[in-house]
């Protein structure tokens, strides 16, 4: 009888072992900081879209997004596409794109782009807030939402090329057979730098609906801010400053997470080191709730 109990016990725990994965209750935040560290170390060269290290960084995050088991997108991660680069060469760039199935046909399509600018005059450019901050923040929501029903069919798509013309977000927006059922961008690019524990919701001057909702979401030691993307706002309206313009151009709501432009933007020295990573964490879980709240709505 004994032996049987215990045959019961270690077959349950064996049949405990072999289950899909656990259901992420919280934010990983050891995994983000692991990623944002990786993604934007020398070994990645700065991820020039075309380059060696660029599918070096590529190979991460399918490796990541097979790790927290999120289903593929379309059939395969990933989806190709070419860019005409300055010089009049042709490049391929290739975007990463996962998905969780929802309650619902709409869908959310959240994104970061994971290219920078790769090396230049022998420095490389690492990227770590633009955007290695983006694309570990992306691999952690998705990994928070695999294994769960969201109410809308969630997108996550790590963008490649967005330097030098946001070419992954419209290649996406162009070829997805998908995109009547889009309701809603989340772009994030640049969360993870500033001195203020400011982070800027861009976007609700254009659809002030998803202010309502933002301003219901915890948002902890950050302070959520609005703005940036009224036409007075000149050159700093963020209106079209990243991936998210390809779709506020089809008329899709959006909300783009950033932060104010800093000393390290696009310079050499924005490198893991620089990151305050308590402000990085506390952005991540303000913008994961906003996600939440979203899906709500
Ligand atoms: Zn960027």
């Amino acid at each position: 009888m004994k032996n049987t109990v215990l045959l019961f016990l270690v077959s349950a725990l064996i049949i405990g072992c072999s289950s899909p994965k656990q259901r992420a209750l919280t934010l990983d935040t050891d995994h983000l900081i692991e990623d944002i560290r990786i993604l934007s170390s020398d070994e990645m060269q700065g991820r020039l879209v075309g380059t060696e290290g660029n599918a070096m960084a590529r190979e991460y995050i399918i490796n990541r997004f097979t790790e927290a088991e999120l289903p593929v997108f379309d059939g395969s991660y990933t989806h190709d596409f070419s860019l005409e680069r300055p010089n009049g060469n042709t490049v391929e760039g290739i975007n990463v794109i996962g998905m969780v199935e929802g309650l619902s046909d709409s869908l959310i399509v959240i994104t970061a782009h994971y290219d920078h600018l790769g090396v230049r005059d022998g420095l490389i450019f690492n990227g770590a807030d633009d955007n290695a901050s983006g694309t570990a923040a992306l691999i952690a929501i998705a990994d928070y939402f695999t294994g769960t029903t969201p109410n809308h069919t969630l997108i996550f798509a790590a963008l490649d090329a967005e330097e030098g013309g946001l070419n992954g977000a419209r290649a996406f927006v162009m070829d997805s057979v998908l995109m009547e059922r889009v309701v809603l961008n989340i772009n994030m690019d640049m969360i993870s730098q500033n001195d203020k524990n400011e982070l800027y919701a861009v976007g609700t001057y254009h659809y002030p609906e998803l202010k309502t909702i933002l301003e219901t979401i915890d948002t902890g030691e950050i302070s959520l801010l609005f703005g940036h993307d009224r036409p007075e706002d000149q050159n700093q309206d963020w209106t079209f400053a990243s991936d998210h313009a390809p779709f506020h151009r089809l008329g899709i709501p959006f909300i783009y997470f950033g932060v104010e432009d800093h000393e390290h933007y696009h310079r050499p020295t924005d490198t893991f080191e620089t990151i305050p990573q308590e402000f990085y964490k506390q952005s991540v879980q303000v913008i994961l709730n906003a996600v939440i709240a979203m899906d709500n709505n």
